[in-house]
């Protein structure tokens, strides 16, 4: 088995957006050496500051690392970034292990392991769950799939971010995961939300609303932590983008469809957030689905 991965190790992380810089700081405190890499000269700029060394390319963040962490925005332009024109995997010696911490469609990740096998280069998936708040205190949800040596390889890099690391199975079975996480947390949320809006418009108080489901068997994920910071004072500023949610949305139903299960919600949400991120703005946060939901009540029965 190789030696578990430890700093002052150089670990290469690709993407400091709203996750990776919080991530590529926790990975600093635990005494790793960070190269980052993003196309965002205040990325980089942050990370300089942060104690990290920046670079404008993947390619280049990557050399001497024991370990490249990517945290993009989906699978696709992981494997654009790993094995593109120029890609950052060819000039990686065999042994390092990539983790992909993004949440990319589980079937591109496997498709991505095999790909990269050839290279001497093992690929496991990571993706996180706790949202930016848990990214900043290193409390994350970690899901990783692929060989139990690698996942013991990459513990403590892992742990530098996440409290809850799950060893999920195979390669892709960490995305696939991730992806059936934020279908029940997006399905909570329309719930949540058309709670709001019926109760409300019945005349109930919005903060009533949450504190009865809080203190009920309605509570979930986001009448605890998102109606009232994000929807109900109408900030929606949580840090995760309505159109990633969308994303992950489609990957969960895909997946669904994939293994022949016609199941009729998990189809449903996901179109349901693919309209809402056709009529919203293009950066509007995921608790922006309350205003879509809102659009379509006020527009009454014919809405849909
Ligand atoms: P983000 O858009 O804030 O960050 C993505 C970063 O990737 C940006 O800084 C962008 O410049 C960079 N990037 C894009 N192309 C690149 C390339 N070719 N090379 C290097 N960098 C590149 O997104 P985020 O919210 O940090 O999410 C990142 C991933 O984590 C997504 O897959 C998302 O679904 C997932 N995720 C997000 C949250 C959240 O709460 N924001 C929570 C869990 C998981």
């Amino acid at each position: 088995m190789s030696n578990p991965i430890t700093g002052p190790a150089t670990i290469a992380f690709i993407g400091l957006g709203q996750m990776g810089m919080p991530m590529a700081r926790r990975l600093i405190a635990a005494g790793f050496t960070l190269h980052g890499a993003d196309p965002a000269e205040t990325a980089r700029r942050a990370l300089t500051e942060a104690g990290g060394s920046a670079f404008a390319s993947a390619a280049e963040a990557v050399t001497g690392a024991a370990a490249v962490i990517t945290m993009l925005p989906n699978g696709r332009v992981v494997r654009d970034v790993l094995l593109g024109s120029g890609g950052a995997a060819h000039g990686l010696p065999k042994g390092t292990l990539i983790i992909d911490m993004s949440s990319s469609a589980p079937t591109d990740t496997v498709a991505l392991a095999a790909d990269l096998a050839p290279l001497g280069l093992m690929l496991l998936d990571a993706p996180v769950s706790g949202g930016v708040k848990r990214a900043i205190d290193g409390s994350l949800a970690i899901m990783a799939g692929g060989p139990a040596d690698a996942v013991e390889q990459a513990r403590p890099v892992l742990a530098a971010m996440g409290k809850s690391i799950f060893a999920t199975g195979p390669v892709g079975s960490g995305h696939a995961m991730k992806a059936l996480n934020n279908y029940v947390s997006a399905a909570g949320l329309i719930a949540a939300c058309e709670a709001l809006l019926v109760g409300g418009k019945f005349g109930l108080a919005p903060e009533t609303i949450v504190d009865v489901l809080n203190a009920s068997t309605g509570r979930n994920n986001s009448t605890e932590v998102k109606m009232k910071p994000f929807v109900i004072t109408e900030a929606f500023n949580s840090g995760f983008s309505l159109a990633l949610m969308a994303k992950d949305l489609r990957i969960a139903a895909d997946l669904a469809d994939h293994l022949d299960l016609p199941l009729p919600q998990i189809q449903s949400v996901a179109t349901l957030w693919e309209e809402a991120k056709a009529g919203l703005e293009p950066d509007a946060d995921h608790t922006k689905i309350h205003r879509h939901l809102e659009a379509l009540s006020a527009a009454g029965k014919n809405a849909r």
